[in-house]
């Protein structure tokens, strides 16, 4: 299992999540996200725009991932 933050997925919390794939942990970043949103969580909201002004610019939106799979990949196991 590794383990990344709400923050270092692109949200704006430490909350920590644990996984074994980065898709994994994407999802369940994904799915605390719209938790969050749904809450009206200020901070989240923000982050959640943004992630979607990145997604409206497929490359941008590739690289990011492509550069925090390899942060996932990088991490020690735990
Ligand atoms: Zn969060």
């Amino acid at each position: 299992m590794k383990t990344m933050n709400c923050k270092q997925l692109g949200g704006a919390c430490d909350k920590e999540f644990h996984a074994d794939s980065f898709e994994e942990i994407a999802e369940m970043s994904k799915k605390h996200g719209m938790e969050m949103f749904q809450k009206n969580d200020e901070l989240h909201l923000k982050a959640m725009n943004e992630m979607q002004e990145l997604m409206q610019k497929p490359e941008a939106m590739k690289d990011w991932f492509e550069k925090k799979k390899k942060e996932f990949d990088a991490l020690p196991e735990n």
